[in-house]
């Protein structure tokens, strides 16, 4: 694709109705990188309506899930084939290093490839037999699309995000509204496009960019949605799901995290600093299960937060696409501000900053700060409760097992958790304590297309990924027969 200026509507490039358009911008240079076709309430009524029409009338519910997964096949190698390409793109957008965009557009493929498999294996246990009581009668629970599908997805991991929900909801045989981020659109574009060549039939996946409140709140309001997947903030979640009740949408929600580490002190030193520092300056800390508050136990506070502060000092800030690089720039001058707000609030708050939060000498103009590590912080402070969004993490001591669970529980959030120690049963023990939807034990954020994702709490309803992301765009419908030769008797006896 040369330009990003139409939306992808009923299998076609269109204009917006309205005409708009906005930038996207590259935060490492703060230039503009494309204007990009914004979709308003009327182009969100045509995408829904085409999507409608491809489900009620249009051949993909109605394929074989071997015929659809041969189609997310495509899709996947489509990815594939141009990686290189798509990775710089979301690096330009996103401003997330080269090597974490190769990741995370490996991952997307891969995720499109897992629910190929899941679609072809759809066709065999489609249907689950009931047992019943009364065996006059027979019953089987059938699973079916639910329909049309709006997706709204954030800006940490563009093309991911977008394959975590496109991926599976083609697979159920549904179709699909999308909706990227205003902030890192090009990726979901390309996307439309990989799909359209992959010949995926009108109207099975539409791609519609455009602000919050002018193609995100349409699409959540709109009366001809079955169900409504949304990765964001929690504000943002709650008011999507306020939107959603009026229609009682079937609604899933992947919501934000304040996600503990605990690191008992029988850890070997540098294995725990290398996953704390991998937990959440990993994505510039853009990672919403980013583990950001880290409590470590007394015997080894001292020594880990001087191993820690030496090792943040080296991380190599600049450009995603300059070799070497392992944090590039926040993704936006509004999150920007927001992250520096929250590192001057730590600060107001008594935190010790151990180091980080200044913009790198080096770098001139680009969303750049040097990472964060604060010690010491207040269990009731702002920055230890709230979700900041970037690579500021927050630790405090710890004496014994009971303290370290009760003040990792304590929290609105339960996406992730994370529990490090040589000693397996008290890990074990832990992880089955803390109230966390993915909980990672002598590691932090490794994530596999394979397992269930999704938090508890204010972090989400439902599940992705796995077999549960499928689940997530399936109805379960219960087919009963009467076998008896016996009348029913009731009223004709
Ligand atoms: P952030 O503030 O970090 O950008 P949001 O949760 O606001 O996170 O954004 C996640 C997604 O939700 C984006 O695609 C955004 O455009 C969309 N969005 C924002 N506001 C609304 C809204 N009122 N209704 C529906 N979607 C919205």
């Amino acid at each position: 694709m040369n330009s990003y200026d139409q939306l992808f509507i009923d299998g076609r490039w269109v204009a917006p109705v309205k005409g708009g358009a906005f930038q996207t911008i590259n935060p490492s240079n703060e230039t503009v990188i494309a204007d990009v076709a914004a979709a308003t309430a009327e182009d969100i009524d045509l995408a829904v309506k085409a999507a409608r029409r491809a489900f009620d009338e249009g051949p993909w519910p109605r394929m074989s899930g071997a015929e659809r997964g041969a189609i997310l096949r495509k899709i996947g190698k489509g990815i594939r084939d141009r990686l290189d390409e798509l990775a710089t793109i979301e690096v330009r957008d996103n401003g997330k290093p080269l090597p974490e965009a190769l990741w995370d557009l490996g991952d997307a493929a891969g995720c499109f490839e897992f629910y190929a498999d899941l679609a072809e294996q759809l066709d065999a246990n489609a249907e689950q037999p009931v047992k019943l009581a009364d065996d006059r009668f027979s019953s089987v629970a059938r699973k079916e699309p639910v329909g049309v599908a709006g997706a709204i997805i954030p800006w940490n991991f563009p093309m991911l995000m977008a394959a975590w929900k496109v991926a599976p909801a083609l697979a159920a045989g549904c179709t699909m509204v999308l909706k990227p981020s205003e902030l890192t659109p090009l990726t979901s574009l390309e996307l439309a496009d990989i799909a359209s060549k992959a010949e995926l039939p009108s109207g099975v996946l539409n791609v519609v960019p455009g602000l919050g409140p002018d193609a995100g709140a349409p699409l959540a309001e709109h009366p001809d949605i079955d169900k409504l997947a949304f990765t964001g903030s929690v504000p943002t979640g709650s008011r999507v799901m306020q939107a959603a009740a009026r229609d009682i949408k079937n609604v899933s929600l992947e919501l934000g995290g304040k996600s503990p580490f605990i690191v008992f002190d029988d850890s070997e030193i540098d294995t725990a600093v290398e996953w704390i520092m991998f937990g959440i300056f990993w994505n510039q800390g853009e990672v919403c299960s980013a583990t950001s508050r880290v409590l470590v136990q007394r015997g080894l506070y001292d020594r880990l937060l001087a191993r820690l502060e030496e090792e943040t000092r080296k991380i190599a800030i600049g450009d995603g696409l300059t070799e070497g690089v392992l944090l590039g720039p926040i993704v936006s001058g509004g999150q920007y501000e927001k992250v520096l707000a929250a590192v001057e609030r730590g600060k107001a708050e008594g935190a010790r900053l151990v180091t980080g939060g200044a913009r790198p000498a080096h770098l001139d103009s680009g969303y750049f700060m040097e990472p964060v590590v604060f010690a010491d912080v207040p269990e009731n402070s702002w920055i230890w409760r709230e979700e900041i969004f970037g690579p500021v993490v927050c630790i405090r001591p710890f004496d014994d097992e009971a303290e370290a669970v009760r003040s990792a529980n304590d929290s609105r959030f339960g996406l992730a958790a994370a529990v490090m120690s040589r000693d397996a049963a008290r890990c074990e023990r832990v992880a089955h304590a803390l109230r966390a939807g993915i909980v990672w034990i002598n590691c932090s954020q490794p994530t596999f297309t394979e397992a269930p994702w999704g938090g508890y709490k204010h972090s989400g309803i439902g599940r992705e990924l796995g077999e549960w992301g499928l689940n997530n765009y399936l109805e379960i419908k219960q087919i009963t027969r009467y076998d008896s030769d016996k009348p029913w008797g009731w009223y004709i006896k």
